[in-house]
């Protein structure tokens, strides 16, 4: 039987979410068994670029050769996966006031700096995307039920559920009674609340969960006392996605 063709691409990132595929370890290897993976910089040289039957993209288009990269791959592939928060929604870069860019750049770079950069947006803002796996870095256990789910010809989109539910269901104290502005009640589930179950607050990296209720949110952070650093919380990963405001 033929071997099936992945793809691994990275574009404006930290990596982290690639080195979570690699923290599959033995599945990886059980992977290598039905998929050749004839391109990840990772930990490979690339052999040859596609066409792929699924490829899985890291990172947020940020410059002009990353759009144009994440055309090509949409050209060569069947199934594109976003991987991660910088895919799926923009990510920590995303999380910039674009109206202070140029005066970070120069605080940074200096004044001469001239920079090729684009203001970072989702993939889905220049590609189409067929799946997501989703989190800042992304969880191993959904990401190995997604790759399965699609190479098995299945649809891995499972119901939606808020990091609350996660976090309820590992019966933490709730971070609320702190005045602890977690952004678990709109954040979509999926990695089982490791945030507040370590004492810490959901920065939603995971993405909105459906029919979050936002402006319930924003009102709420406004009565706790955090009116001037609602864009800061929630700018972080919440509202970057829009589609499902
Ligand atoms: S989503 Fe987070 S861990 Fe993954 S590449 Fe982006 S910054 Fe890194
Ligand atoms: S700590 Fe956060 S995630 Fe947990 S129940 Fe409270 S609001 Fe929800
Ligand atoms: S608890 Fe929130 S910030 Fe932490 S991993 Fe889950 S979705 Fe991301």
């Amino acid at each position: 039987m033929e071997k099936l063709k992945i793809g691994i691409f990275d574009l404006t990132d930290c990596e982290g979410c690639e080195l979570q595929i690699l923290n599959l370890k033995g599945k990886l290897l059980k992977l290598a068994e039905i998929a050749d993976i004839p391109v990840w910089r990772l930990a490979k040289t690339p052999t040859e670029f596609g066409p792929y039957d699924l490829a899985l993209i890291e990172g947020t288009p940020m410059s002009k050769d990353d759009i144009k990269l994440a055309k090509k791959i949409r050209e060569k592939s069947k199934k594109v996966i976003a991987l991660g928060a910088c895919a799926h929604l923009g990510g920590i870069p995303a999380a910039l006031d674009e109206k202070k860019r140029d005066k970070f750049l120069r605080e940074i770079y200096g004044w001469n700096y001239k920079s090729s950069s684009v203001a970072a947006k989702p993939l889905t803002a220049y590609i189409h995307v067929d799946y997501f796996i989703h989190g800042c870095p992304i969880d191993l256990d959904e990401a190995e039920k997604v790759i399965v789910d699609i190479l098995m010809d299945k649809n891995p989109a499972g119901p939606s559920k808020s990091v609350c539910l996660e976090c309820k269901e590992r019966e933490n104290p709730c971070l609320f009674l702190k005045n602890e502005p977690c952004q678990g009640p709109i954040t979509e589930g999926g990695c089982k609340a490791v945030c507040p179950s370590n004492g810490l607050r959901c920065w939603g990296c995971q993405g909105l969960v459906k029919d979050a209720n936002v402006g319930a949110m924003e009102k709420n952070l406004k009565k706790m006392g955090y009116e001037n650093q609602v864009e800061n919380i929630m700018g972080a990963f919440t509202k970057q996605d829009e589609s499902k405001e």
